[in-house]
């Protein structure tokens, strides 16, 4: 049996910090809103998948399996208006869905690529919404049949007067909604805040076929139905960023609990936002990046990861280069630890003898970093135990030399920790971009006659099976063997 660790979570439905209660005992399902294709994701986007695969890793880490459902939304207004530019109007059905398919699979691969090159845990299933359409029907139909939902027009509206508790999540009023959407009401809707499940189609559009005639489903019905057909009728944490509390998951709620008359969700997780230089993110402010738009200004990919998981999901993070330089600087320090302490050592080198040596030392850092971490994700107290830990015993080593039995401690613990932040690799088998930087290093410790540090950085980098040729003019090239 494994030993469960408890972790609590900021619940949105109560408002409060919360132990996470799984319907099933050590098994969490969990949904997250995943992208709408019809671009590339921007880093504002990226934090929520992040806080996403710090959760999923604590949970992990804590004794639970995951079951984590995170659906694509392949069919959306902006979809539509941009996958058929330049289609004739007399273009057949199937053409209009291949062209939509075509250009969301496009975006959908780039999607896939950028979790990689994050090092995002991918999800368990990534469900299109394109291959849910008669699941999202008979939803639909079993509202109407509850007269929680209405035809007009060919669209199907969800009644909201019939549903009781509408606004528990977001602490909306109905009449509060009700106000905002008046001046949008473009529909024949009873009630300004009834909200769309099904479109019918506009001329040009690809369609589905339905009991109410040729249409679309509405973006917040996708949702209910993948979630509840993939993941079942007790989800344990459903989870996304702070825009889609209201009305994304407001509505998920009324369509999910409308349908099976009992809670859907235990869990309502949201992440905060991310501003770039104190703004929101928009194209006209020239503010908008994706990553692959850090990637060509030189950053890698994993200095992003760790300046995002470095800050609480709860807080507004603000996003800026500088920030940037600090991760990269942050990620080095743990390096540099690590590497001294896998340079060998005499096996003459005896262990601490009483207490608060290095083993110690690393015992109290590894419960406050879990204890922060389970603590409702706070990342960077869990940080802040590493390096402090870090700092001392790096004094530690100055004053008596670690055994090589301490070194492996300090390096499984360094592992552990990596296990959530995946910033540090285990072996220090460095990538290309780090032997640059230590040649670097080599050759400014050169210009500083600091001989002791060069010869250091040489013998660590040929111990890579990498061959060192200082060139004339103070230079050095390099190549592995
Ligand atoms: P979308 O592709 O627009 O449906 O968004 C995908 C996810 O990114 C959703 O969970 C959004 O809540 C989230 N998101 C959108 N903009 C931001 C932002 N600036 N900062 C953090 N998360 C965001
Ligand atoms: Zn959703």
């Amino acid at each position: 049996m494994i030993l469960l660790k408890p972790v609590s979570l900021f619940n949105t439905l109560s408002r409060k910090v919360e132990a996470i209660k799984t319907y099933e005992e050590g098994k969490v399902r969990m949904y997250s809103c995943g992208p709408t294709v019809y671009n590339v994701a921007h880093i504002g986007n990226l934090r929520t998948f992040l806080f996403q695969d710090l959760l999923k890793r604590v949970l992990s880490a804590s004794g639970f399996s995951i079951t984590h459902c995170m659906n694509i939304t392949d069919v959306e207004d902006k979809i539509i208006r941009d996958s058929q530019v330049g289609l004739h109007s007399k273009v057949s059905n199937d053409d209009r869905h291949e062209k939509m398919s075509e250009f969301t699979d496009h975006f959908t691969n780039i999607f896939f690529k950028d979790l990689e090159a994050l090092k995002i845990m991918p999800a368990t299933i990534y469900p299109k919404a394109t291959d849910h359409i008669p699941q999202m029907i008979k939803l639909i139909e079993q509202l109407i049949c509850k007269d929680l939902a209405y035809t007009q027009n060919g669209s199907v509206y969800f009644r909201l007067k019939n549903f009781e508790g509408y606004g528990q999540l977001s602490r909306i009023s109905l009449d509060a909604s009700t106000s905002e959407a008046k001046d949008q009401d473009e529909y024949d809707r009873e009630h300004a805040s009834d909200f769309v499940l099904w479109k019918a189609a506009k001329s040009a559009e690809p369609f589905w076929n339905s009991p109410w005639g040729p249409g679309r489903p509405g973006w917040h019905i996708e949702c209910s139905a993948m979630g509840m057909n993939i993941l079942g009728d007790h989800i344990d944490i459903h989870t996304g960023g702070v825009d889609l509390i209201f009305p994304h998951h407001e509505n998920e709620i009324a369509q999910s609990e409308g349908c099976l008359g009992h809670p859907w969700v235990t869990h309502w997780s949201h992440g905060e936002f991310l501003l770039v230089e104190n703004e929101k993110m928009s194209k006209s402010l020239g503010n908008f990046y994706a990553l692959k738009d850090l990637i060509e200004r030189g950053i890698e990919p994993i200095h992003f990861r760790f300046m995002i998981q470095s800050n609480h999901y709860r807080k507004l993070f603000n996003f800026s280069f500088e920030g940037l330089k600090a991760s990269k600087a942050s990620i080095e320090r743990i390096k540099n630890f690590r590497r001294r302490m896998e340079e060998p050592v005499s096996e003459s080198i005896a262990s601490w003898d009483g207490p608060m040596g290095p083993v110690d030392r690393i015992n109290k850092a590894r419960e406050e970093f879990w204890a922060a971490l389970r603590d409702d994700l706070n990342s960077p107290e869990a940080l802040a135990a590493l390096f402090t830990m870090i700092s001392d015993l790096n004094t530690l080593d100055d004053q008596v030399p670690f055994s090589s039995h301490e070194r492996k401690q300090v390096l499984s613990f360094l592992d552990e920790t990596n296990g959530i932040f995946e910033a540090w690799p285990g072996t220090m088998n460095e990538s290309d971009g780090d032997i640059e930087a230590l040649i670097q290093e080599r050759i400014d410790a050169k210009k500083n006659k600091d001989w002791k540090r060069a010869d250091e950085i040489r013998d660590r980098i040929q111990s890579q099976g990498i061959t060192l040729e200082d060139t004339r003019d103070g230079q050095s090239k390099w190549f592995r063997r």
